[in-house]
């Protein structure tokens, strides 16, 4: 037994509903057990934390990313290109992708997202070359204190074939779904409480067959875990699937039974609103990636309307080399600006979102999205994962009319804490035993390999 307690934080905010002024949390074996105003939670713990003068929120949840793609960040020829010709520049490079590069990539990219504020990770890994598994992502993630939901992604649709990869980087079918059973009986853990999941996550219908989409449906749900795509990125994609399925994409995946809460795609910014509806009403769930959507020029997401319609809908930093960066307080700020920009005159309408919808987005909305009823707010019964930040700094002076606010507003920073189940991850600025300028230095070492 082991109790933890932290107190005499500026605000805590519980999202879901409460913000608490000089707040504590109180836990125990890693799950909260109160949370409430400092004096009326026990005064005594294993371990007391005093959080004067820190907001304090749930741990951030990303829906979707590549970390892999932290080794080519900024690629010279993929700057300043849509989806597909960045997709064709990228792959021959991607197809180097060893084991090493896979584990540390994981690494680095686990450990930006920690100091962003994550504590719960999902990563879309699909490509697998020289010998890579998902078992090179476990090891990467093996001694972070976060909670990782790995994909075995895959591609099965090469050029020969009509797809859009070159077929060194595609797979075979049964190979897939064979290697795809073993990952989830060697790394998922189903239970409330998981710090390792796995999720079924073919990478899209323009890189995998629909008999593969399918299989893949059906596997997952044989072994009660979640599925998950790219799906309506761009309108490349929209034109390919209309040519070769006769579909728009929603529509598409509904052929295939790719529907319903136990689903959550990526981007789906190309939809309309009869899709949204239908979308709503099975419960599929979304992630939003503005960063990407805007590096890639690809679109604007109909958030407000995914809302409206009661889609699941979570934030995703996306693809480090379609974002450069792995950073959940950006995106958050980033979703709250791309919004405007599409509510505004000229362009769309309805109402603003606001700063606490944007981290309702980061956290609970999140939650749901992965299907986790463990994680997303404060509140008794869920675990102990929650950060800290400092209000104390430059960057966030004058903005103490409303800190929680500034959470999102003011520029994004570094967490100067965080838990997840009750145990450190980031202390100080820094994740708990990691060697930073080493993790930096070798990883540098691997992307300049990885270029040749
Ligand atoms: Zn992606």
């Amino acid at each position: 037994m082991s109790t933890l307690l932290l107190r005499n934080a500026y605000v805590v905010v519980t999202m879901d509903g409460r913000e608490i002024p000089h707040g504590g949390i109180y836990a125990r074996d890693g799950w909260i057990e109160n949370v409430d105003h400092s004096a009326d939670i026990p005064a005594t713990a294993d371990e007391v934390i005093d959080l004067t003068g820190h907001v304090v929120l749930p741990g951030l949840v990303n829906t979707h990313h590549h970390l892999y793609q932290t080794l080519t960040r900024a690629f010279p020829g993929a700057q300043d290109v849509g989806l597909f010709d960045w997709l064709r520049r990228l792959y021959p490079i991607w197809a180097r992708l060893t084991p090493d590069h896979v584990s540390t990539s994981t690494r680095l990219g686990l450990v930006e997202l920690a100091l962003s504020g994550a504590t719960t990770v999902f990563d879309h890994q699909y490509l697998w070359p020289n010998g890579s598994r998902v078992d090179d992502q476990f090891l990467g993630a093996d001694g972070l204190n976060l909670r990782f939901h790995a994909s075995r992604g895959s591609m099965s649709l090469g050029e020969s074939e009509g797809g859009l990869p070159p077929d060194s980087v595609i797979e075979d079918h049964d190979s897939i779904l064979e290697d795809t059973r073993r990952a989830i009986a060697i790394h998922n853990d189903p239970e409330r409480g998981a710090m390792r999941r796995v999720v079924v996550s073919p990478c899209s219908p323009f890189t995998v067959t629909p008999e593969l989409m399918r299989d893949s449906a059906d596997l997952a749900r044989e072994e009660r875990v979640r599925l998950h795509t790219h799906l309506a990125e761009t309108a490349d994609e929209e034109q390919f699937c209309l040519e070769r399925f006769g579909h728009r994409p929603v529509a598409y995946m509904e052929t295939l039974d790719w529907t319903g809460p136990d689903v959550w795609y990526a981007h789906s910014v190309h939809v309309g609103d009869d899709e949204v509806r239908r979308m709503g009403d099975a419960r599929t769930g979304i992630a939003h990636c503005p960063t990407s959507n805007m590096r890639l020029a690809s679109g604007l997401a109909p958030i407000g309307r995914y809302l409206e319609a009661g889609v699941p809908v979570g934030l995703g930093v996306d693809g480090s080399a379609s974002n450069d960066s792995s950073n959940m307080l950006a995106e958050a700020r980033q979703a709250l600006l791309l919004n405007r920009l599409a509510v505004s005159p000229g362009i769309g309408s309805g109402a603003q979102l606001t700063a606490r919808r944007a981290l309702d987005l980061a956290t609970a909305g999140g939650a749901r999205v992965l299907g986790r009823d463990d994680i997303g707010v404060l509140a008794p019964g869920r675990a102990a994962d929650f950060i800290a930040i400092d209000l104390n700094r430059v960057e966030f002076a004058g903005a103490l009319h409303d800190p929680v606010a500034a959470v999102v507003l003011c520029a994004p920073l570094r967490v100067d804490h965080s838990w997840v189940a009750g145990r450190p991850l980031v202390q100080g600025g820094y994740v708990v035993g990691v060697d930073e300028p080493g993790l930096i230095e070798r990883h540098n070492l691997l992307a300049r390999d990885l270029a040749g």
